[in-house]
């Protein structure tokens, strides 16, 4: 997107804005869709469709992180406490008292 750029600080270091407001969707049937500058931090609208598929992947990576990272650490939590809870059981299932009476 080499023509995008800021319109408050003029900056070409901007994003697409996958933050939905009020107005996005008049907008858009104008053709202009949402981006954030990461320079300012200002949200603005400028002709054409961002490809999100285009998107280079350390960014994907970093949104995915960003909006997903509570569901994903709650899973590994979750997945954790499995693994913790089926390691008692098989020390458990294994635990043999010193006390037992002789065979
Ligand atoms: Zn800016």
């Amino acid at each position: 997107m080499p023509d995008l750029a800021c319109k408050a600080c003029a900056s070409t270091d901007v994003r697409p804005s996958r933050q939905k407001e009020s107005g996005d969707a008049e907008r858009a049937g104008l053709g202009e869709h949402p981006y954030r500058c990461r320079a300012c931090g200002v949200r603005f609208y400028a002709p054409g469709k961002p490809d999100p598929r285009k998107r280079p992947l350390p960014q994907r990576l970093r949104d995915f992180w960003k909006h997903k990272r509570g569901p994903f650490l709650q899973g590994v939590f979750f997945f954790l406490m499995l693994a913790l809870f089926l390691l008692c059981l098989r020390y458990l299932a294994h635990y043999q008292p010193d006390n037992s009476p002789p065979n």
